[in-house]
């Protein structure tokens, strides 16, 4: 080891200086990861319990995606799509039938594949629908969060995402989430094109709508001949306990068509669709709705590269193989179980609540409280990183690769340091 190395200190000030400050982490540099594992630049270890806000389901450098990242580095990486490559052919196969769709088309980031998302909700209306051209209207949740760009952001209705840049694109309209009424009622304007919706809202403190909110809401878009746009860039990837949030209650694990009447007419998928190695997303759909983007009307230099394609394989292969969405689903029910019982013996958490391993306590704190953050300090000096969201909800999304063992000892931290925590 060269000993010129620079500890956490340096690393935090350097970033301060030279970086953007669009972020505010944490206090811990990591410098290494391996499983439900990663270290800090002086060597400490923490269980991670965040997973890259669910991008590294199948945990760090997880040595099966590391080797198809490896094998494929040595031979192609990036051709463009002004040619053929031979893994995307493969790739768009193995999507297609993974999840149950006529065609994927490939990209890179969450918020991009959002983006082609309503792209393409646009012109099947135009193309299928029969709107009229620029009457094209998107509903979005209130609390959602599809990512950063300004289309997105227009459609946002969190002040820090949205404020200070607009002008907001037109054509999109905001409804309440978990509300079939408001959806109704926004549906007899018959300009609306599609509803974009999360399964779980993630960013917004892990927001579960009602039992059949989903299933009514697709069901009210098809009657109305609306696209229902699933945005599982976060739940997706058996992160909830199932491959896919929207994939009713089967047990399938391979696509939505048992449960056809909650099978989005645009799915959308990014973060752990890669493992967590880099930007792989994706959108899938049907013939009819995918067919209306033509040669020349969308894309992206990296979108369908080789090693993306490569990487994505075995991200999938992972998930299947190793059973992550069954585990998901065992593990979160125990860690909802122990953290019930931590709301019973805490008057510091009032609620735990989530689906599979994508959950959240809720702090006896207002938003503007920095309580959830102190804690999530205290939870990282006891070995166990998180981070607050919306203020006075603590996320709690460890890898899926997570065994039943290491969970408990998880909640032991957890319950520990809340038990012990003095503001
Ligand atoms: C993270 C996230 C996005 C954006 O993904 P990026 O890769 O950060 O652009 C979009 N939708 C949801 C639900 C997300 O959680």
């Amino acid at each position: 080891m060269i000993s010129t190395k620079l500890d956490s200190k340096s690393l935090i000030a350097l970033e301060d200086k030279y970086g953007a400050h669009n972020y505010h982490p944490l206090p811990v540099v990591l410098s290494k990861g391996e499983g439900v594992y990663v270290w800090d630049a002086e060597g400490k270890k923490y269980f991670d319990f965040l997973s890259a806000y669910s991008a590294v389901n199948q945990g760090h450098c997880h040595p099966r995606i590391i080797g198809a990242l490896e094998e494929q580095s040595k031979k192609l990486t990036l051709t463009s799509r002004a040619f053929y490559n031979d893994m995307l052919g493969p790739y768009e196969k193995y999507m297609s039938e993974f999840f149950g769709y006529d065609k994927v088309l490939p990209i890179n980031t969450g918020v991009e594949a959002v983006e082609t998302a309503l792209k393409l909700c646009r012109k099947w209306a135009y193309m299928k629908k029969g709107l009229q051209e620029n009457q094209a209207v998107i509903l979005f949740a209130s609390g959602n969060f599809h990512g950063r760009t300004l289309a997105v952001i227009s459609g946002s209705v969190d002040p820090d995402s949205r404020g200070g840049f607009g002008p907001y694109l037109p054509g999109i309209q905001i409804i309440d989430y978990n509300n079939l009424d408001a959806l109704k009622e926004a549906l007899n304007n018959k300009n609306v094109a599609g509803f974009m919706v999360e399964p779980i809202q993630g960013e917004a403190g892990v927001v579960v709508p009602d039992d059949g909110y989903l299933a009514s809401a697709a069901a009210l878009c098809k009657e109305n001949n609306v696209l229902f746009i699933a945005d599982e860039v976060q739940t997706g990837i058996a992160r909830t306990g199932k491959l896919l949030a929207t994939c009713g209650n089967c047990s399938c694990q391979h696509n939505c068509e048992n449960n056809p009447e909650i099978k989005p007419d645009i799915l959308i998928l990014g973060k752990a669709l890669s493992g967590g190695v880099f930007p792989v997303s994706a959108v899938l759909a049907n013939d009819d709705i995918m067919l209306c983007i033509k040669p020349g009307e969308h894309g992206s230099t990296f979108g369908g590269n080789p090693l993306a394609c490569a990487v994505a394989m075995a991200a999938l292969d992972v998930v299947r193989d190793e059973n992550l969405a069954k585990n998901a689903d065992n593990l979160g029910q125990i860690f909802r179980e122990r953290m019930n019982g931590l709301v019973e013996k805490s008057d510091l958490v009032t609620l735990v609540r989530g689906k599979g391993l994508l959950n959240a306590i809720v702090i006896n704190d207002s938003p503007e409280s920095s309580t959830a953050w102190d804690i999530c300090v205290s939870l990282k000096d006891n070995g166990l990183l998180a981070k607050p969201t919306h203020g006075n909800i603590i996320r709690f999304a460890p890898p899926l690769v997570m065994t039943e063992e290491e969970l408990h000892q998880c909640c032991d931290i957890i319950e520990q340091t809340i038990l012990n925590f003095t503001s």
